[in-house]
């Protein structure tokens, strides 16, 4: 049994108390009273149901041309490293997880991974569901890889055979990238009536349909009321952001940083920003999903979209309580426990209840963050494969003490 005793941190309810997980198991067992006796120190800390990150890309597949730069070891340790205890990976690979095969293929391969994997089945021009309950993503335009569709015709056609499936989909409409692919800038040429328009037909698929529907790393203040105005008529639909969403703009790029901060959807206006973040706060974002993208120096330089996050999760969500008011719960209810419902269904018998609550039968898995203790990003604190971040230099106010693991202590260097 391990015991920890301290600050408890749940969505819905902040307590002092001890935890205790059955080591044979990997569940926690018991909720109790605090008695000065914690196999862990959490002096100053505060104990919260493990992160989870349900949009990374962590470059391992069959063929292995990816490896260089991610695999499921690094990932996982870059996860540790960031106080994430679960993840779920994209299927845009050279060999893509789109049928049984492809995904079972896969799915052996992340037996190397720490932190649990829950994989995204890939849906492109000519897939058909998976045998399998699995969750679903859908590129509607182009972006990294061959998984995308030319227009919005073609994506219904094949959208009609996945009713009442779960499916994510990256929201930028492919006609519009169509238009503006001569534009000057990056931000240009991916403009956000490019989201909007996406976000309306992504709409207009979940209800036709009757989609468990999932926008990811949402960036615009117009398709905000959009999607709200669905969920109030009763559209199943949940929302990621991302963390560079909300910690850059587009009026912080420089000629020096925009090679670095280039990723689909861009970054957006600071009103964008603000807006964002002033939902996640509300509770109409729904989860901090990072798109973990760990491409290599070299390959940024040369114009590649997307930026690693994982080793950054648990820092960066005491950014949030100090720069932007969010309450530990707040950060309990969109770091874990949404994280946590989103992949539930997904999940091995052996995680018990799953993830995203410090309760009897939920998995054995916490972040313990020290929200006062600061931290800087450097080269050498990530453990990423791809070796850099986009917060090189930038100090957070708090940082991870220890990540715990189904009972496995993994404390921060
Ligand atoms: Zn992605």
């Amino acid at each position: 049994m391990l015991r920890i005793e301290g600050r408890i941190v749940n969505h819905d309810a902040e307590f002092n108390g001890a935890i205790e997980i059955n080591l044979h198991t990997g569940l926690i067992e018991r909720i109790g009273l605090v008695e000065g006796r914690s196999d862990v120190d959490t002096t100053g800390c505060l104990i919260f149901p493990g992160f989870g990150d349900i949009h990374i890309h962590a470059r391992e597949d069959a063929s292995g041309t990816q490896k260089y730069k991610e695999d499921f070891a690094s990932a996982s340790a870059a996860a540790i490293n960031g106080g994430v205890v679960h993840v779920a990976d994209m299927p845009n690979n050279p060999i893509a997880p789109i049928d049984d095969s492809t995904y079972a293929a896969k799915e052996s391969l992340t037996a190397s991974s720490t932190v649990h994997v829950t994989l995204y089945a890939g849906i492109g021009p000519h897939t058909k569901p998976l045998t399998n309950h699995v969750p679903y993503k859908a590129f509607m335009g182009p972006s990294v890889g061959d998984l995308f569709f030319t227009s919005q015709a073609q994506l219904e056609s094949v959208i009609s055979n996945y009713r009442g499936k779960n499916v994510s989909f990256h929201c930028e409409d492919p006609e519009i990238l169509e238009a503006n692919k001569n534009a000057p800038t990056h931000e240009q040429k991916r403009p956000a009536s490019a989201e909007i328009s996406a976000t309306e037909f992504a709409l207009h698929l979940i209800e036709k349909y009757e989609l468990v529907g999932k926008l990811c790393h949402y960036s615009t203040r117009g398709g905000l009321k959009k999607i709200l105005a669905a969920r109030a008529r009763g559209l199943r639909v949940t929302l990621e952001v991302t963390p560079h969403h909300l910690f850059f703009d587009d009026s912080m790029l420089t000629e020096e940083n925009r090679l670095w901060l280039q990723m689909n959807p861009p970054l957006r206006s600071p009103k964008d920003r603000l807006a964002l973040i002033a939902a996640l706060k509300r509770g109409d974002i729904d989860y901090i999903a990072t798109d973990h993208a760990p491409h290599t120096l070299a390959e940024k330089m040369q114009g590649a979209s997307g930026v690693p996050h994982l080793d950054t999760y648990g820092a960066f969500a005491t950014w949030l309580m100090t720069n932007h008011n969010f309450s530990a719960q707040d950060i309990a209810r969109v770091c874990a426990f949404n994280p946590g419902q989103f992949v539930r269904e997904f999940l091995p018998t052996s995680f018990g209840e799953g993830f995203g609550r410090i309760a009897p039968g939920y998995t054995g898995s916490l972040t313990i963050l020290n929200p006062n203790k600061p931290s800087t990003v450097s080269r050498d604190s990530v453990k990423t494969k791809c070796a850099w971040s986009p917060f090189e230099g930038h100090t957070f106010p708090g940082s991870v003490d220890s990540t715990i693991i189904r009972g496995r202590i993994f404390p921060s260097q």
